[in-house]
């Protein structure tokens, strides 16, 4: 059995910011990553297959509590879900990691202050290169340092956009885009600005994902292997039940066991659960980490919807995620809960609706779906889903896994919509013509598009109501570790992956430390 200092299971946000954080300490890592490398090729940019082929979408299988299976919108390579993601990397606000009250009911405190987060924000925003501009959006938590890079520019249509909001008292922001764009040598620049960014993969490597900015640069040093293909199916402990000693792979049609002295999870919210649940021991009978039985609950993710306004002139724009709007993030005049964020999604393109039924493309009679295009502002609304214990993931003896799912501020979510929708005629846009985009979310089942899942195994102060402790080490076993979005208390309403990256920085100095290495910490961005 090869043995290692850690061994870390998961290669996105979470697995592979850490494996970047550790890499210069010279400790022994394995990197454990169910997918391969996405490959490059011309279909990463191409509407029909990304979107309508689900050309990279895993093909598992999972079932909602009825029985009823569908395709979750999960995706295994090298990378995770970062792959596709639109990189818009944002910090949650200051507020979320208090108690806020919503209209559904509470979102739960974190166990850890913002102010204990910053300096690993920072530090995330700088490994992932983020372009930003502070001091814009009245909600931004305050900050140590300045965004890494400027501020992505906005074409001119999302230029008119913002100061057309500005006049009408909103204070529109540059969104924080982790892309790799450099707009004053673009000859040198990887990012080459194109339309085919938010929920494509990048064929020049040009975003800023946990791929390219985590795993590769860990590899540059000799002390750290990544295993491709290599899907942990078990987690081993040793007798008493108090340490990991081996993580059970599958692996090109072979099983083998890895032993580390330290073993991080980082499989994504419903996987990480997954792999626990199905860890049981004796000792462990409910699943390891899960002596609060809360290993698979609480699982969030945004229910987002995407948009489309019709412009009154055609939008040319090519890289449309630049603008943010939070003037409604924690309620507005008629409605004193948090409605949420708006920010701008990719554009879109044709090929996009084709896979949609005709009644969701019969947007306007008289308008081709080309035409639709052209003139297609589109914005993607999210509101914090609440944690609920029966919202949660399950797994059978066979393996079968069970997401269970009730929705959230289903009402708060109603009321960002109606308000995007009453600002339209203030924007040279078509008044009351607000469309939802399916292209995300074309699976029957809305919360297939599970993208921004989170949740099901949260860290806390407390062993009897949380899973990890506040280092995100499980409460019941030494050496077991947690550092994906599945260790949220709460998801807020923006983006999720820049929390996930900055928390793994954090849990990355802890283990630096145990490992005796801490002249590492705090060293890697
Ligand atoms: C289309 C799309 C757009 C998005 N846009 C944004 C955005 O703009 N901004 C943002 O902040 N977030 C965005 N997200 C969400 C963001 O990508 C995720 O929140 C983030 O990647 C989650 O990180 P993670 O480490 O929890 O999981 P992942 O990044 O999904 O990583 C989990 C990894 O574990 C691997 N794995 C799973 N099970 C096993 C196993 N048993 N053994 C070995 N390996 C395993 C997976 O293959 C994967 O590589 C988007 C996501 C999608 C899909
Ligand atoms: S906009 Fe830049 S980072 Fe995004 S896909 Fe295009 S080239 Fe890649």
């Amino acid at each position: 059995m090869d043995a290692y200092d850690v061994i870390i299971v998961g290669t996105g946000a979470g697995g592979g910011t850490l494996a970047r954080h550790l890499a210069p300490s010279g400790k022994k890592i394995l990197l454990l990553e169910r997918g391969d490398w996405l490959p490059r090729e011309p279909q990463n940019w191409l509407a029909q297959d990304v979107f309508v082929d689900n050309r990279y979408v895993s093909e598992d299988t999972w079932y909602d509590t009825k029985g009823k299976p569908f395709q979750p919108q999960i995706h295994y390579f090298v990378g995770g879900a970062t792959k596709l993601y639109g990189a818009a990397l944002y910090r949650l606000r200051e507020e979320d990691f208090g108690e806020l009250r919503h209209h559904d009911g509470l979102s739960p405190a974190w166990p850890i202050s913002y102010d204990e987060l910053e300096p690993y924000y920072t530090k995330a925003e700088q490994m992932y290169e983020v372009h930003g501009a502070r001091g814009e959006d009245p909600t931004e938590p305050p900050t140590s340092a300045p965004y890494p890079h400027p501020a992505v520019s906005h074409e001119p249509r999302i230029q008119q956009l913002s100061d057309q909001l500005e006049a009408a008292g909103y204070h529109p922001f540059h969104a924080p885009c982790g892309i790799l764009l450099d707009e004053q040598n673009m000859p040198y620049s990887r990012c080459v600005r194109c339309a085919n960014c938010d929920g494509f993969p990048c064929a020049v490597h040009g975003k800023a994902d946990a791929e390219v900015m985590g795993v590769r640069p860990a590899l540059e040093h000799d002390n750290v292997t990544l295993l491709r293909n290599a899907k942990a199916v078990k987690l081993e402990t040793n007798p008493e039940g108090t340490a990991v000693t081996g993580v059970v792979v599958t692996h090109d049609g072979t099983t083998e066991t890895f032993s580390g002295d330290l073993v991080v999870v980082a499989c994504g919210a419903a996987n990480t659960a997954k792999l626990l649940l199905e860890s049981a021991t004796d000792e462990h009978p409910n699943g390891l980490a899960n002596g609060s039985d809360q290993v698979g609950r609480n699982f969030m993710f945004h229910d987002s919807v995407a948009v489309l306004a019709l412009s009154r002139e055609e939008n040319p724009t090519v890289y449309q995620k630049t603008l943010g709007l939070n003037d409604f993030y924690f309620g507005s005049d008629e409605f004193e809960f948090p409605l949420g964020n708006i920010q701008m999604v990719g554009k879109s393109q044709a090929p996009m609706f084709h896979g949609e039924k005709p009644g969701e493309t019969k947007l306007a009679p008289e308008w081709t779906l080309e035409r639709v295009a052209r003139h297609a502002i589109d914005f993607w609304l999210s509101t914090e889903d609440l944690p609920r214990a029966d919202n949660r993931v399950s797994v059978d003896r066979d393996g079968k896994l069970t997401l269970s799912y009730s929705e959230t501020n289903a009402e708060a979510k109603k009321q960002l919509y109606g308000k995007l929708r009453s600002l339209l005629g203030k924007l040279d846009m078509n008044e009351g013509h607000l469309f939802h985009r399916f292209a995300y979310m074309k699976n029957e089942i809305p919360f297939a598009g599970c993208a921004h899942q989170a949740g099901t195994c949260r860290f806390g102060d407390d062993p009897a109501t949380s899973a990890l402790n506040v280092d995100c080490r499980a409460h019941e076993l030494d050496n077991l570790y947690v550092v994906d979005t599945s260790i949220f208390p709460s998801i807020g309403a923006v983006n999720p992956a820049l929390t996930a990256m900055a928390n793994s920085l954090r849990v990355g100095d802890h283990l630096l430390e145990r490992l005796g290495a801490s002249e590492y910490a705090a060293a890697a961005a």
